[in-house]
């Protein structure tokens, strides 16, 4: 089966036919720069994300364009609040959008476009739609006529008088229709402006993404994205302008929007107030359970977010580390006996076969990555299952399935955009507190430079110590104080080891 993707334009799942072979070029909708952006936001970059490994996955060669809009009537609200100038409200918000993505583990696109550098871009294409007399100049404004675009609500679906009802839409007497909507603002007192053949001004909202689009990706590119709440009148407005300025179509081939995020009720904006500031969220959480959160819904769904739905999704994240904990910790301390039992890896061997083929199909259905993230934790189960069976008698044939299990975990895991197995070194303060508690185990002064996964070997090797010359005291006493530090010790077959639980 080959990638079907579903098209927000035609409303149905279609087959994914690139227009150059072996190349995915996608835009998607970047942030209005003029504040920390929330998790609902990160759903949509999270979702691309995704979608962009997938590509990737399938072998594709993917350029993905993504804006800042950094000319908006919120930017220059947050200035006059701020009392800082717009240029340095939206470097702030870039800035931080760009550490946003980063903590989150999200893959940086290939090129960050800002609308304040493609003001030229943008006044051809409304010099050219003005020609073309699909746009006129009210005093200073520049407005799209969309009387005169026959295709205009093809991408919502909607009537005009559905549109027009549109919460978005500006009444104004200077417009022909209510629906007509600005490519050129006359510029007010105090605002930011730019010289223009209709006089000093600064661009609309929806021609940015018309502009830099075309001018990066070219007319007719495979995949534009974003959020649902885009569809009218953002991508509707953008489709109208390009398809206009060019005479041709389409200007985009497959139209991909994620559905929203809801906080009590209500669609989660800065608007309605209910908003989680997305690097709060990540001083609490860690990247994988939200991730988790939103990739076991359907990228097209709502979604409502709740602290309880973070915490399973831990608890998801920590059963796939488990897994590969056990599997890591027999690789390196298992004895394996050079027997020929080839037999018993053969069903671990099918299931790490059944797993690809069923990640590849639920994922070739329109991303359905609830599906794909099933078929990740039936691995695991099955992983677990066969240490748990075979554990006490090892084989060197289970050790070569054993770690193929565990490599397509961590690559199917990946597409996805989960980061599993990573050093825990990340922790300096609780580093510093074990590493005290080691110095007093051992009646030592002297600095020791010792990582997380050292020091809790070191104090590991002194409890067995302990146990070996039956002090049961000291023993039991330092499984308790690591408990204090949130480490938990699990004897097992091989040994003691120690592991941190990851759910709250
Ligand atoms: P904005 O800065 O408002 O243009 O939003 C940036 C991106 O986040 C756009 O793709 C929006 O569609 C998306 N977005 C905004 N709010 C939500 C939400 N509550 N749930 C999901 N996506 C959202
Ligand atoms: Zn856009």
């Amino acid at each position: 089966m080959s990638l079907k993707i579903y098209n927000t334009l035609t409303r149905k799942k279609e087959d994914f036919i690139t227009r150059e072979k072996n190349q995915v070029q996608m835009y998607v909708c970047g942030p209005t720069v003029y504040n920390f952006i929330h998790i609902g936001n990160a759903r949509c970059y999270i979702v691309f994300d995704m979608i962009k490994r997938y590509f990737r996955y399938l072998g594709y060669k993917v350029k993905c364009v993504q804006n800042f809009t950094d000319v908006d009537d919120k930017i220059i609200n947050r200035s006059k609040e701020e009392g800082i100038s717009c240029e340095e409200v939206s470097e702030k918000y870039t800035r931080a959008f760009l550490e946003d993505m980063e903590n989150l583990g999200v893959e940086p696109a290939e090129v960050y476009p800002k609308a304040t550098e493609h003001i030229r871009e943008m006044q051809e294409i409304i010099a050219g739609l003005i020609n073309k007399g699909f746009a006129y100049v009210v005093d200073g404004d520049v407005y799209f006529e969309v009387d005169k675009f026959k295709g205009y609500g093809k991408l919502s679906g909607r009537t005009k008088e559905e549109m027009r009802a549109g919460e978005r839409v500006e009444v104004s007497e200077r417009k022909k229709n209510p629906l007509d909507f600005a490519l050129w603002k006359k510029a007010k007192e105090g605002e930011p402006w730019w010289d223009s053949p209709w006089g000093k001004g600064r661009p609309g909202w929806h021609i940015e993404c018309s502009a830099m689009s075309l001018k990066y990706l070219g007319m007719g590119f495979d995949i534009h994205g974003g959020g649902m709440d885009l569809i009218f009148p953002h991508h509707e407005n953008e489709i109208a302008q390009s398809e206009a300025y060019l005479s041709e179509e389409p200007f985009v081939r497959y139209w991909l929007h994620n559905g929203l995020l809801t906080f009590r009720e209500e669609k989660m904006a800065k608007s309605v107030g209910n908003i989680v500031l997305l690097r709060d969220l990540l001083k609490q959480w860690h990247p994988n359970a939200l991730k988790l959160f939103y990739l076991s819904t359907h990228y097209r769904s709502p979604i409502d977010f709740t602290f309880e739905k973070m915490v399973e999704a831990t608890k998801a994240w920590e059963r796939l580390e488990i897994t590969l904990d056990n599997i890591n910790f027999i690789l390196t301390r298992g004895r394996f006996e050079a027997l020929p039992e080839k037999e018993r890896t053969k069903g671990l061997e099918k299931a790490i076969k059944r797993t690809e083929d069923k990640f590849k199909k639920a994922m070739d259905d329109d991303f359905n990555t609830p599906r794909a993230l099933s078929a990740i934790f039936e691995l695991a189960r099955e992983v677990n299952t066969f240490i748990d069976e075979n554990q006490s008698r090892l084989v060197i044939e289970d050790k070569k399935v054993l770690k193929e299990a565990r490599d397509k975990i961590l690559n199917l895991s990946g597409v996805l955009g989960l980061k599993l197995m990573q050093p825990l070194s990340i922790l300096p303060d609780l580093v510093r507190k074990l590493r005290g508690y080691y110095l007093e185990l051992v009646g030592s002064e002297s600095e020791e430079s010792l990582n997380l996964e050292e020091v809790l070997d070191c104090i590991l090797s002194l409890r067995e110590e302990a146990r070996k010359e039956k002090d049961w005291e000291r023993a039991d006493q330092i499984r308790r104080r690591l408990k204090e530090f949130g480490v938990e010790i699990e004897d097992t077959p091989f040994g003691p080891r120690w592991r941190f639980p990851l759910a709250k």
